[in-house]
C-alpha cells in the first residue's frame, strides 16, 4: 500500500492555487499583482475577510491618499530608522519612482505636495484603489470575499496525521491548507500574510496574522498603536479645542531629557492634541509610559527663533507700543500664534491682556516669552488602536529573509505590509511600504514555483 491508496482530494479542485495571499489590502492587492506579471500562468487568491478590498487605503490621506513620499532613495530608507535597511531589497526592486511610474503609466500621475508628500493628481483613494483591481482583473486574479483565514496548516503538519487523513493534491502533499470562518478550505503552494495590523479594527485589520504567524513558532514583538493622537487631561482643561498650529515643534520629555522631537503642524482637541507633528510622538509616549515612566510635553511655538533673539526683538519694539495693550504687542511680536492660545497663556501666567505694555515687567515678559518657546504640560497616554494610523511592533525582521520576505521559520511563507515590525513616518511612507513589500513577497513568491 502506498501513501497515496489514502488519497483525501478536495472536492473543489479549483480551489487549489499556487499563491494565496490572505488579505486584500495594499500588500496583498500588490503581492497579487507582482506574482502575476512574473509568472503569468500561475494560479493566485486573494482572501479577504471583507466584502470589497482595500477598506483601509480608502481612508489614507483623508481620502486623498497619500500613496508615497518624494524622498530620495536613501532618505527613503532612512525614515524607516535604524533597522530600516531591512527594506532595502524591496524598495530597490519596486521603490517609491517605481510606484509613482506605475500609476503614471496607469494614467494617474502623480500630485507632488509639501513634505514631500504625494497624491494622485485630481484623483482620490478610489482612483487609486480601482486602478488596482483593474490590474487584478486583468491578470485574472481570484478574489475570495467574506473569507476570512482562521487557520493555517502548514505542509509538513500532516506528516504527523495517519495515511487515511491526508490530504493529497495531485502528486504533492506540499501545500497549505487554508480554513476558513465560514469552513470553507483553500488549498496552496505558497502563502503571502498580508493581514496589515490592528489600526483600525474596523477596516478588518484585527491581528488576525499575527496569531496564525504565532501559530508556527512565529514571535511578535509588543504591538502598540502608533501614529496616534496624544491624550493630555491638563490641555484638555485649558479648552483649546480646534485651535491649530503650523510649523511648531513638539517634544515628549521623560526624566528632564528630551526623548523624541517632531516638527510640524498640529491640532489641539478635547482630549488633547492631534495632526502629524503630535502623533508622530504616539509611539514614544506609548514605550514611556509602559516602562512607567511620566511623560512631559514641550511646545515651541516659535522653533525658528531662540529665546535670547525673542527677547531682543521684543525690547526693539516694545518701546514703540508702550501705550499698546500687551497682547497687541505680543500679536505683532509672534503673528503666526493664534489669538486664543495666547490669551490663553496669558490666563495660565496670570498676566492681565489688557495692561499696557510699559507697565509689564521684564521678569514677567521673559516667563511669557519661555512659555512659547517652552509649553510645558503632562501628557498622560495616547488613544486606543481604534485611532491609530498603524501598529508599531509584530513579526520581526530577523525572522524574515530580507532578499525574499520569505519566513525563517517555515519555508514558502512570506510576509507583506504592516504586519511587519518597523513603521515608518506619516508622510506616505506606510503604503510605500506595503506596496514594497507586497510586490517584494508576490515576486520571490512566484519565482520560486
Ligand atoms: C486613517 C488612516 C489613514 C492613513 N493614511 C495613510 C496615508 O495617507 N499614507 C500612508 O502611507 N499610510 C497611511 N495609513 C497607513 C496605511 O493605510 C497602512 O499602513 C496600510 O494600509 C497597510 O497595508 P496592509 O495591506 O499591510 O494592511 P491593511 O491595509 O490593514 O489590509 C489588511 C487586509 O487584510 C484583511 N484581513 C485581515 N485579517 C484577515 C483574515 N484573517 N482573513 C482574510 N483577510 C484578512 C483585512 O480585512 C484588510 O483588508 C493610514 C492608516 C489609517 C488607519
Amino acid at each position: 500500500m502506498n501513501e497515496f491508496n489514502n488519497i483525501l482530494r478536495p472536492e473543489d479542485s479549483s480551489d487549489i492555487f499556487d499563491i494565496a495571499i490572505i488579505g486584500g489590502g495594499p500588500a496583498g492587492i500588490m503581492a497579487a499583482i507582482s506574482a502575476a506579471k512574473i509568472n503569468p500562468k500561475s494560479k493566485i487568491v486573494i482572501l479577504e475577510k471583507n466584502n470589497d478590498l482595500g477598506r483601509k487605503l480608502l481612508l489614507t490621506g483623508n481620502g486623498r491618499c497619500n500613496f508615497t513620499t518624494n524622498l530620495v532613495f536613501e532618505d527613503l530608507i532612512s525614515s524607516f530608522g535604524k533597522k530600516g535597511k531591512f527594506f532595502f531589497e524591496a524598495f530597490m526592486e519596486f521603490s517609491n519612482t517605481d510606484l509613482i511610474d506605475f500609476f503614471k503609466s496607469r494614467k494617474i500621475p502623480p500630485a507632488y505636495e509639501k513634505e514631500n508628500k504625494v497624491f494622485p493628481e485630481g484623483g482620490n483613494s478610489h482612483t487609486i484603489l480601482n486602478c488596482l483591481k483593474d490590474e487584478l482583473a486583468k491578470a485574472n486574479i481570484k478574489i475570495y470575499y467574506n473569507f476570512a483565514i482562521i487557520q493555517l496548516i502548514k505542509p509538513d503538519a500532516q506528516n504527523i496525521l495517519p495515511d487515511e487523513n491526508k490530504i493529497i493534491l495531485p502528486g504533492t502533499t506540499d501545500f497549505f491548507i487554508l480554513s476558513s470562518k465560514l469552513n470553507k478550505r483553500v488549498f496552496s503552494k505558497k502563502v503571502i500574510l498580508a493581514t496589515g495590523g490592528l489600526s483600525h479594527p474596523q477596516t478588518g485589520s484585527t491581528g488576525d496574522g499575527y496569531k496564525i504567524a504565532e501559530s508556527f513558532g512565529h514571535s511578535i514583538l509588543r504591538l502598540s498603536p502608533s501614529l496616534i493622537p496624544l491624550v493630555s487631561s491638563y490641555l484638555s482643561s485649558l479648552e483649546l479645542e480646534g485651535i491649530s498650529l503650523r510649523n511648531i515643534v513638539i517634544s515628549a520629555v521623560s526624566d528632564n531629557k528630551i526623548v523624541k522631537s517632531s516638527k510640524g503642524d498640529l491640532i489641539f482637541t478635547h482630549f488633547g492634541l492631534s495632526g502629524p507633528a503630535a502623533i508622530s510622538l504616539g509611539n514614544t509616549v506609548n514605550n514611556l509610559i509602559n516602562a512607567k515612566k511620566k511623560v512631559f510635553g514641550f511646545l515651541d511655538l516659535c522653533p525658528d527663533i531662540n529665546i535670547e533673539d525673542l527677547l531682543k526683538n521684543y525690547e526693539k519694539i516694545r518701546s514703540l507700543y508702550t501705550k499698546k495693550e500687551i497682547l497687541t504687542t505680543i500679536k505683532i511680536l509672534l503673528p503666526f500664534v493664534p489669538n486664543d492660545l495666547t490669551i490663553k497663556l496669558f490666563d495660565v501666567l496670570k498676566i492681565d491682556q489688557h495692561q499696557k505694555t510699559g507697565n509689564i515687567n521684564k521678569t514677567l515678559i521673559a516667563n511669557l516669552l519661555n512659555t512659547f518657546k517652552k509649553f510645558t504640560f503632562v501628557i498622560d497616554g495616547t488613544l486606543s488602536f481604534n485611532e491609530a494610523i498603524v501598529t508599531e511592533g509584530g513579526i520581526p525582521i530577523k525572522e524574515i529573509n530580507p532578499r525574499t520576505m520569505e519566513s525563517k521559520v517555515v519555508k514558502n511563507l512570506y510576509f507583506a505590509g504592516e504586519i511587519i515590525e518597523i513603521q515608518g513616518p506619516e508622510g506616505g511612507f506606510n503604503l510605500q511600504k506595503a506596496f514594497s513589500t507586497g510586490w517584494f513577497a508576490g515576486r520571490s513568491a512566484a519565482l520560486s514555483l
